[in-house]
């Protein structure tokens, strides 16, 4: 029996997950959110006779995005007038992120700046991310902030405040307790869930790491960490402690699965072996890595020993078409091999495998049973498509421009490139007076 009040989604192709080849004339019929059945366009029109139908084409059917790390804040800090660039990453941190940036942020600016972003996530395919939000003054509350803001525009994300003594004590365990009020309010059902992050080794004794990793287990949520961005951690932790960033963690008894490293710059034969054994998840920024002037993060490498990786923007470029190309190329220019990185690698890691890594079940592919977080994208390439070449001309040759529409679970919210329900002329003045107003410049 066909069940009813179904919508069959008809495009030229369909990417159901990056281990499937991508399949002409095939489509998927959604229904309760998810994904029900997913088929030829004609069988699904011959199966599901009293279902709407969305003939999509010229389009490419395939899961949205998946970013996994995001500091939805720093749209804020994009052309802030600086009198001098920052020479390092210390110096990055110090004299410019912390002070100028993190320390001003409000509540005005939070809810303006993640309005903003989800918006720019629906305009570029993405209907999930991980965000991480780092700003001492704007505690208490700030993540219940967000996640109503999130709830409301209908995206799937998880969140966290990135805690770490640099500022007291006092703002530290505040760090930890959001972390907590958040995440006694997550339920299997919302689209919107918490979970414990720290900042660094640098900036956190053991004992916080240790009762902060204590209370993601008691509430069995991911333990979040930025790790060896530059050379500068490892280098602090083999002067401070004798061995590197990931051998602390391990010493700590952190390293393990519910562990989220981001970054995972620079690091040793002995921590790529060690973050593998232990089954810590990763998450690679190509392009805020080159940003910051970071480096280039050993992805191949720890993708050969099965770690786990999700790709995130960090907030800087938030196009996930622009970081699956900036992570397709820059380690076939660093291992001078064009073979490393396959398409179909780069675009599971940014759909299937990047939610897998955020601890996300039944979202990122297209299958049945799967959450119906999906888009349409244009699929006029310039030369002609096949199975063998579709993922490789997405990430080639698409960009957020070429997103013709969002589903987030069951619900469209952006449809022929316009976000749903939102002014959003009316939300970029107000990112523009909030950053003002971080600028220093009160409009
Ligand atoms: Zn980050």
């Amino acid at each position: 029996m066909p069940s009813k009040g179904g919508l069959v989604i008809q495009p030229d192709w369909l990417i159901s997950e990056s281990s499937e080849e991508p399949k002409q004339n095939w489509g998927v019929r959604v229904c309760d959110g998810t994904i029900h059945t997913v088929a030829s366009n004609e069988e699904l029109e011959t199966k599901f006779p009293e279902d709407e139908i969305l003939l999509a084409e010229g389009k490419v059917l395939m899961p949205g995005f998946v970013n996994g790390h995001v500091h939805m804040y720093g749209v804020l800090a994009h052309g802030i007038p600086l009198e001098s660039a920052p020479s390092d990453f210390w110096s990055f941190l110090e004299k410019f992120w912390w002070p100028l940036v993190e320390d001003r942020i409000d509540h005005e600016m939070i809810s303006a700046a993640t309005n903003w972003l989800c918006s720019e996530m629906l305009l570029t395919g993405t209907t999930t991310f991980c965000d991480i939000l780092e700003a001492p003054q704007s505690l208490p509350e700030s993540l219940l902030i967000e996640k109503e803001i999130i709830e409301n525009r209908g995206l799937r994300a998880l969140l966290s405040f990135e805690a770490n003594e640099r500022s007291g004590h006092e703002v530290a365990q505040k760090g930890i307790d959001e972390n907590i009020r958040l995440i006694e309010t997550n339920t299997a059902e919302d689209l919107v869930a918490g979970f414990m992050s720290v900042h660094t080794t640098f900036t956190c004794s053991d004992d916080f790491l240790r009762r902060a990793f204590e209370l993601a287990e008691e509430n069995n949520v991911l333990f979040h960490a930025h790790c060896n961005e530059g050379v500068y951690e490892g280098e602090w932790c083999e002067k401070t402690y004798g061995h590197r960033t990931f051998e602390h963690y391990e010493k700590l008894g952190i390293n393990g699965s519910r562990f989220l490293a981001s970054q995972c710059v620079h690091l040793s034969e002995k921590e790529i072996e060690l973050i593998s054994s232990a089954g810590t998840r990763c998450v690679h920024m190509p392009l805020s890595n080159c940003e910051v002037g970071g480096g280039i993060a050993p992805i191949p490498e720890l993708l050969e020993q099965d770690v786990s990786i999700s790709l995130g923007s960090d907030g800087y470029i938030n196009d996930m078409f622009e970081v699956m190309r900036g992570a397709f190329l820059i380690h076939k220019a660093r291992l001078q091999d064009p073979g490393t990185m396959k398409a179909d690698q780069v675009f599971e890691m940014a759909t299937l495998q990047g939610a897998k890594t955020l601890g996300l079940e039944n979202v990122g592919a297209l299958r049945s049973g799967f959450a119906a977080d999906l888009q349409l994208v244009d699929a006029n390439f310039p030369t002609p498509s096949s199975k063998e070449n579709l993922i490789e001309q997405v990430i080639l040759h698409r960009s957020g421009h070429h997103v013709d529409s969002v589903m987030v679970a069951g619900e469209w919210k952006l449809k022929n490139g316009e976000v749903l329900g939102v002014d959003l002329e009316g939300q970029r003045q107000t990112l523009h007076r909030q950053a003002r107003r971080l600028w220093g410049e009160d409009g």
